[in-house]
């Protein structure tokens, strides 16, 4: 299939029956010149509203849990009200119903067993996408644009890590190939779910929140997309977080490196692992407004000619930061480091920042704020035996920092740009508690006080000129 385009739509997006017919529009309008296969997330806020569904089930609060699905079930069924033409609207609730029926019946069953298994969280909350994806599937075939909602559970193959699975690639390719390409050569669009894929066994699984963005590389890559656009509710990747930086520029053009920095270290924009399934087959990437469809967008590819120095600053606030010392000399700091390290992978914490002395006497790794309690357990666990017997400093926690990243492919070229934004943040008064840059200088992670961390990104913004 040559000249495929993929394109993901966002949760707002597809947020409302309005948004839903924009995107059908830009959708049906690409597929009048080409072949185009959809990604789509759940309508804005509805993970969300799912997530917290479970988890009041869990907590044995019948209450809360019916009037959640309450407001599923309204929502959605306004929506279709609103969206389809009258004769189509039968078909859909019932397909609404079903869907809604089976996530009552998921969460029916953790209310029962005051438990949420990761793997039944997994199959629940995807409904919030196939939910999405009836409606605009529904709405295109009433437009005369004639698609298909496909289930990614049947396409996408992952291993069994529910909540953030991983691809396995060539299962996905083969699965993907032989569901999609059959619909693309008889002209009918897929409108596949974002965030959802199954194990090779059938138990349905995650990808991360956000993750609709990796399912669509993920099947773009899969089926050797020409290009990928992603639509969202910004004009591409931008300078900062537009919500916390009001002067933030946009980015005309991105390296694939330098996307995936700024999605590790926080620009919600993009989902971290989106860029990875890419890189080989160097798919080209956009990122749109599906607001403003007219403006260019940010394009990702996989080198830019002129690199300039510092181009974006991100920041994440929901972390924290947990040092290890020895207490005795004789135990070697590189040993309980590798250790520490290695029970965190074990344990599928990712390590955002690791930061230590020159001596590696004294080492911290900064880690979300979601993780904290299991990256202490598996600390505490793999060093149970040093810290009995104090060999190593009680495990140290401040969850009263936030993490900073400057990003720039061309920031080796510059030299005194780590010492500007060191500076820039201490104006600011803001302290600055551990430092990390990698060897390649694409990015500095800075650990500030969490109070000065908003502070600080706009320092740092100013400071390098981004808005420029
Ligand atoms: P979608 O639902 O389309 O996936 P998201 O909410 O996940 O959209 O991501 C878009 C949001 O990312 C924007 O509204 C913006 O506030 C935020 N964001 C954070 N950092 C950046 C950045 N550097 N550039 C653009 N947007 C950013
Ligand atoms: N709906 C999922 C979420 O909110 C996935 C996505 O929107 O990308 O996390
Ligand atoms: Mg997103």
């Amino acid at each position: 299939m040559n000249d495929l385009l993929v394109m993901k739509f966002g949760g707002t997006s597809v947020g409302s029956a309005e948004r839903m017919r924009v995107a059908a529009g830009i959708a049906a309008e690409q597929k009048a010149r080409r072949p185009v296969a959809i990604v789509v997330s759940a309508m804005s806020k509805i993970t969300d509203l799912l997530l917290d569904t479970l988890r009041r089930a869990e907590a044995g609060d019948q209450a809360g849990l019916e009037a959640n699905v309450a407001k599923l079930r309204e929502r959605h069924l306004a929506t279709c009200r609103e969206l389809l033409p009258p004769e189509r609207q039968e078909g859909a609730a019932e397909g609404i119903a079903y869907l809604i029926a089976e996530f009552q019946r998921i969460a029916g069953g953790m209310l029962m067993l005051n438990e949420m298994p990761p793997r039944s969280v997994d199959e629940a909350v995807a409904i919030g996408e196939r939910l999405s994806a009836l409606l605009i599937a529904q709405y295109l075939n009433a437009q005369g644009t004639p698609a298909e909602a496909v289930n990614a559970a049947e396409i996408v193959v992952t291993d069994a890590v529910f909540g953030n699975a991983s691809p396995l690639m060539e299962p996905t390719r083969a699965k993907s190939r032989a569901r999609l390409l059959p619909l693309l050569e008889h002209g009918i669009l897929p409108v596949v779910t974002g965030f959802n894929g199954a194990t090779a066994d059938g138990r349905p699984t995650t990808l991360g929140r956000g993750g609709s963005d990796f399912s669509a590389s993920i099947l773009s890559a899969a089926l050797d997309a020409a290009e990928l656009w992603i639509w969202t509710d910004v004009d591409g990747i931008m300078s900062a977080d537009p919500r916390l930086v009001p002067s933030a520029v946009v980015l005309h053009e991105v390296t694939y490196a330098e996307a995936a920095e700024l999605a590790y270290n926080g620009a919600k924009v993009l989902h971290p692992r989106t860029l990875a399934p890419l890189i080989e087959k160097q798919i080209p990437v956009w990122s749109k407004n599906s607001f403003a469809p007219e403006k260019p967008g940010t394009r990702i590819l996989p080198s830019i000619g002129a690199a300039t120095g510092a181009r974006a600053v991100t920041s994440l606030a929901r972390v924290a930061l947990i040092s290890l010392q020895p207490a005795s000399p004789e135990l070697s700091g590189a040993h309980v480091m590798a250790r520490a390290l290695d029970a965190l992978d074990r344990a599928n914490v990712e390590v955002l920042v690791f930061s230590s002395s020159s001596y590696r006497q004294n080492f911290c790794f900064l880690v979300r704020t979601e993780e904290l309690a299991k990256s202490r357990q598996a600390l505490e666990s793999a060093l149970a035996l040093e810290l009995a017997h104090d060999y190593v400093y009680p495990i140290q926690v401040d969850e009263q920092v936030g993490l900073l990243a400057v990003v720039g492919e061309g920031m080796q070229g510059k030299p005194g740009t780590a010492g500007r934004i060191f500076t820039a943040i201490s104006r600011e008064k803001v302290n600055i508690i551990a430092i990390a840059q990698g060897s390649s200088e694409l990015t500095i992670a800075i650990v500030v006080s969490r109070d000065g961390l908003e502070k600080a990104v706009r320092a740092v913004h100013a400071e390098c000129g981004m808005g420029q």
